[in-house]
């Protein structure tokens, strides 16, 4: 019941960014009172007893749904961004897209190996911008790595293309 009420209040918007591509807005999903609760509660019951300590969000749709997780976990906030935006020490990682290449940065400071870290996207389609953020937060030696998403395109297999041992759950798979 609490799934279907997401599933119906995700706006499908055909042709965007660019022709032929079907987009999945959430943020009808996030405007909705009772889905905000609904996402926040699921996702709340998946990592309530995991011991997280720091949920890592993605620019800039991860930023909406980890920092509420995080008050629930009572874990802190790390932000992942696009190169640039920073102002302390980071390290990067670059990535393939399906045109050219893209890159994410960490503050190096923002974790270390006593941290338990679920790392927080939207949305998996091939995986290629999780991958850089796992890789990237591995390189800071945390203690355990979690993924999470609220939507996965399971017929984009997004899935495949990581370690097997991480963890990874969504919301909804569509
Ligand atoms: P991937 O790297 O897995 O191919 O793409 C996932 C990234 O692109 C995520 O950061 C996600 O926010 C964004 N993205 C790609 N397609 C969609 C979509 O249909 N809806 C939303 N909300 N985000 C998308």
């Amino acid at each position: 019941m609490r799934r279907e009420k997401l599933i119906s209040n995700i706006r499908n918007v055909p042709d965007f960014p660019i022709p032929g591509i079907q987009f999945k807005d959430v943020t009808t999903l996030f405007k909705d009172s009772e889905c905000l609760q609904i996402l926040s509660d699921i996702m709340y019951e998946m990592y309530k007893d995991k011991g997280i300590t720091k949920v890592v969000g993605i620019e800039s749709r991860g930023f909406i749904m980890g920092p509420i997780l995080a008050t629930r976990l009572n874990a802190g906030f790390i932000p992942i961004r696009k190169p640039g935006k920073l102002p302390a020490e980071t390290i990067e990682e670059t990535y393939d897209k399906e045109y050219g290449t893209d890159t994410v940065q960490i503050h190096k400071d923002a974790l270390d190996a006593n941290d338990i870290i679920l790392l927080h996207d939207d949305l998996l389609a091939t995986g290629g911008t999780m991958k850089a953020a796992c890789d990237l937060v591995k390189r800071l030696h945390p203690k355990a790595i979690y993924v999470n998403f609220i939507i996965e395109l399971k017929d984009l297999n997004g899935k495949d293309i990581f370690d097997p041992n991480i963890e990874i759950q969504s919301v909804l798979s569509l």
